[in-house]
């Protein structure tokens, strides 16, 4: 029997002008994501992609489960195709579904027709089908309200396909239609879940990550580096920055007022970002701060913070809870590696009590006494590895 993969448009449809567009990129992410489990084809009809394996042996499960994680896409389903006859859906319903209509007890017939010209209309399909899968399954029982199967029947424009009900695809818009942004990727739970929520509004990522040898470690690095990976079959190919930020940050420490430590680095953190941000042509910065969380991120200090350079932050775990982070983390497969006990740049040389109400002027006079710390940033930026992380 031949399977597809139907994908239905989410939030995208409503785009009017962009939509060709939009169609275009998500059919383009979708080639490149199934490319390397054989081929497929992949094309578009009423506000769905289709994507049909060319290649036998093409593994529908992994294909199935890389599709979920495309943003765009609203709702996924695994599909048989078949003739636009009703002697053929019946047969294929009843053959496809077998093992679930099996195990259920319950179950549907939601049927749709797109195709007008089809002699039977959504309800008749349903009905006639509902019939004759009580015959082949007599331990079934129809319940339109909670059935544990819905047997869907879709009669599109090229062929029928029968499939036991939608699943949730990864909503959001597609990767890349609102442009770039530059993630400040930590080893900590919170990073990659910024990450994934900013990719999920349509962002494509390139990730910066501040790495202090020898006070942190090479495990450390290839933590944020697995991170990356983890993160990309949501956020598509990802190139990682990690930049050696030991002098800049010794340099801080060994000359800047101590209750201001945290502040004035993350101000040298988002600049050296900046300077890092035109070569992935990136137009803002993403970070997994969230309000009051630790004394960085309290209001004062993220307004001293933004002000340290011109792209626009955006934080948008700001307004959540660390158990809405930890569900999230676990729903996108970055959970069990981001708690995995590293050492972090941002956490050595911690003064015992960081000012929790930095004021800008203190700040920048600071800053006014530090002569040397330019240059460090701008050698920390020219000496920044790449990393390309990809799918
Ligand atoms: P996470 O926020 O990722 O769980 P965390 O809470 O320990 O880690 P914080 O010290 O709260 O990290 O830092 C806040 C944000 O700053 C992080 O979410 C991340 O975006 C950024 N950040 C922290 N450390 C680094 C680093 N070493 N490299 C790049 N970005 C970092
Ligand atoms: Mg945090």
């Amino acid at each position: 029997m031949k399977e597809l993969i139907l994908a239905y448009q989410g939030e995208m449809a409503l785009k009017g002008l962009n939509r060709a567009t939009f169609e275009s990129i998500l059919m383009k992410t979708m080639r490149r994501r199934l490319g390397s489990l054989g081929e497929f084809k992949v094309y578009k009809a009423q506000s769905t992609l289709y994507a049909e394996p060319l290649d036998e042996a093409a593994d529908m499960d992994e294909a199935f489960s890389r599709v979920q994680k495309i943003f765009g896409i609203a709702a996924v389903s695994r599909a048989a195709v078949c003739e636009k006859n009703f002697d053929a859906i019946a047969r294929t319903a009843a053959a496809y579904l077998e093992e679930p209509l099996r195990a259920a007890r319950t179950f549907k017939v939601s049927a749709k027709r797109s195709d007008k010209s089809f002699p039977m209309n959504s309800m008749e399909i349903s009905q006639e089908l509902g019939a004759v899968l009580l015959q082949a399954y007599p331990h079934l029982k129809v319940d339109v309200h909670h059935p544990q199967i819905n047997v869907t029947v879709e009669v599109r424009d090229f062929a029928a396909y029968v499939h036991g009900g939608k699943q949730p695809g990864a909503g959001g818009l597609p990767v890349s239609t609102s442009g770039k942004a530059a993630l400040l990727l930590s080893g900590g739970l919170d990073s990659p879940v910024a990450g994934y929520m900013m990719a999920k509004r349509g962002l494509s990522l390139c990730c910066v990550h501040f790495a202090s040898p020898p006070y942190t470690s090479e495990r450390a690095r290839m933590k944020v580096l697995q991170l990356a990976k983890e993160l990309s079959p949501w956020t598509g190919n990802l190139n990682v920055y990690v930049v050696p930020y030991t002098a800049a940050q010794e340099y801080l420490r060994d000359h800047c007022p101590q209750d201001l430590f945290t502040v004035l680095m993350r101000r040298s953190m988002l600049r050296i970002t900046q300077a890092l941000a035109p070569a992935e042509d990136a137009k803002a910065i993403v970070t997994g701060e969230s309000l009051a969380q630790v004394a960085s991120q309290t209001l004062m200090a993220l307004a001293c913070t933004d002000a340290a350079q011109n792209l626009p932050v955006l934080r948008p775990c700001i307004g959540l809870d660390k158990t809405e982070i930890v569900a999230i983390a676990r729903h996108i497969g970055t959970y069990e590696t981001s708690i995995e006990p590293y050492e972090d740049c941002c956490t050595i040389f911690t003064p015992p009590h960081p000012r929790t109400k930095p004021r800008l002027a203190d700040v920048e006079a600071a800053e006014a006494a530090m002569p040397g710390l330019a240059a460090l940033e701008a050698e920390a930026a020219a000496g920044a590895e790449r990393v390309e992380i990809r799918l």
